[in-house]
């Protein structure tokens, strides 16, 4: 920090001008008061804001807008009325463009600072970020807890940032419309029949979330209501009394599946893992398609399957990664951290064997029964973590992703596609990954610092960037997707 931090020693409480010059990652707007670094939550790049300081450290504080004086360009009123107290969006009064160059920038900022990539270089390859056209009513999966308000009513909602207490909020605008009409009855239902809410602290209590999925190529909709009974006992006489609400909510277009999650467990995990079906199908159905003329990928979704949240996006970012992996029908690709097989069964699509790898058993199983919905046979599917399943293979020698040559050694592989999680490859993975010496690795990512950390090692180790592109599959949060594609270094 320069030592003009020192010049002005400010307190707590204080109240200082700011102009808002940057966005951190997490989205707070940054400005500088005499050199004094102040973040400041819900505030713009352009802004001139007065703020009260509310919590100072050494070389930095957190202020709270208590004026925006002179509104940034790029700031507009949040549709949401609840944007800034809700969790889920960060940005959402910043135009759209605006979020797009800011998400463009934190891909960028992270490649140069933390993979140590020249700007200009990586400026010349980025191709530009995919938006949406319509960056609202996108998530095909929204979870609502339930809760009681100040005067005792069931009230269904978010969660208020980094917090347990719930905001009353029904019509969520990232989510499906139809959402609200399905919370509506729930709510009705649990009026009408006193049917007590969940509470975390005692324990006590019986609903406590309803998870809400649609497929957008179906309109088929899913209600989970994850109530507080076990599996066994009293719960069959509880799901007797659900006749009721299954009329009711059965009566709303689309809905095709309804079912309990059976969660007693003092946990924010949401979801309990044992699910009785009480109405319709036990999954609804989505369909992905890459190219509009094709007939698609479909794929049964369950309560507990992991599915993309936005399908929306999600055909763009597997259009870029199968369009990266460059595939004639002759290829051999290994898609790491495979999930329930969306990536690799778009690629079987194009490549000659598809080789996926995936932790969660539940994925593996969903994902081979989706190979074979789809009468897609060119896909293995293996159970394990991408490090260590990945060196086994290329240590036994023995199977196919290429063939095995004559002397037992294994050709490689064309193409390998990974989408980690948040953390990234584990180090013995990208080590074999270079061992493997694809002629392409195409890597999706949902972390910018990671992916700058990883690339630095792939192109440490033979590989270059060839092309990357930013995907938003998260309008109004501060999440990029990226798209990469590395190719081995043509020798000089
Ligand atoms: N490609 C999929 C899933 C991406 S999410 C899709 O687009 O839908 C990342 C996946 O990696 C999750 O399914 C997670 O369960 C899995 N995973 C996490 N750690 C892993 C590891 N060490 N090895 C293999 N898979 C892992």
């Amino acid at each position: 920090m320069s030592t003009e931090a020192n010049n002005r020693k400010y307190n707590k409480n204080e109240t200082v001008e700011i102009l808002i010059t940057d966005m951190s990652n997490e989205g707070e707007g940054i400005g500088k008061a005499d050199g004094f670094t102040v973040f400041v939550k819900n505030a713009v790049i352009g802004d001139l804001v007065r703020v009260k300081l509310m919590k100072i450290k050494k070389n930095y504080g957190y202020g709270r807008i208590e004026e925006v004086l002179k509104p940034s360009a790029d700031r507009i009123e949040a549709p949401c009325l609840v944007s800034e107290k809700c969790g889920g969006c960060q940005i959402q009064n910043m135009n759209y463009a605006a979020q797009l160059n800011f998400k463009e920038k934190k891909v960028v900022d992270s490649l140069v600072r933390i993979g140590g990539f020249d700007e200009g270089k990586l400026r010349s390859i980025m191709e530009p970020v995919i938006g949406m056209e319509e960056p609202y009513r996108y998530r095909g999966k929204s979870q609502f807890p339930f809760g009681v308000d100040k005067e005792g009513n069931p009230v269904a909602g978010f969660y208020a940032g980094h917090t347990h207490s719930i905001i009353s909020n029904s019509d969520c605008l990232i989510g499906v419309s139809e959402n609200q009409e399905i919370l509506n009855v729930i709510l009705e239902h649990i009026r009408r029949n006193h049917i007590s809410i969940y509470d975390e602290k005692t324990g006590k209590g019986l609903v406590r979330h309803v998870l809400i999925r649609k497929g957008f190529a179906t309109g088929e909709i899913m209600v989970c209501l994850v109530l507080n009974v076990a599996y066994k006992g009293q719960d069959r006489e509880y799901i007797k009394k659900q006749t009721e609400l299954c009329k009711l909510l059965s009566a709303i277009t689309g809905v095709s599946s309804i079912s309990i999650s059976h969660n007693t467990a003092n946990t924010n995990v949401i979801m309990g893992n044992t699910i009785t079906n009480i109405w319709g199908n036990d999954v609804i159905h989505d369909v992905i398609r890459l190219d509009p003329d094709s007939e698609g990928i479909s794929f049964a979704i369950s309560p507990l399957s992991f599915y993309q949240v936005n399908p929306v996006q999600v055909e763009k970012l597997y259009g870029v990664a199968v369009e990266y992996a460059g595939l004639t029908g002759n290829e051999a690709v290994w898609d790491l951290y495979c999930g329930i097989g969306t990536i690799s069964l778009c690629m079987a699509k194009k490549a000659s064997m598809v080789y996926g790898v995936e932790i969660i058993d539940k994925a593996i199983e969903d994902a081979r029964s989706n190979a074979e919905r789809n009468r897609i046979s060119n896909v293995r599917f293996f159970m394990g973590k991408a490090e260590e399943v990945l060196p086994d293979f290329y240590n036994d020698n023995k199977g196919t992703p290429g063939q095995s040559t004559e002397d037992g050694r294994m050709t490689s592989p064309d193409v390998i596609v990974v989408d980690p999680p948040r953390k990234g490859c584990e180090i013995e993975c990208l080590e074999t990954m270079v061992r493997m010496d694809p002629a392409r690795i195409v890597y999706v990512s949902c972390n910018p610092a990671t992916l700058a950390r990883d690339l630095a090692y792939l192109t440490a180790n033979g590989y270059e960037v060839r092309r990357f592109r930013a995907v938003d599959m998260f309008p109004h949060s501060v999440h990029v997707e990226t798209v990469c594609l590395l190719a081995r270094k043509v020798p000089v």
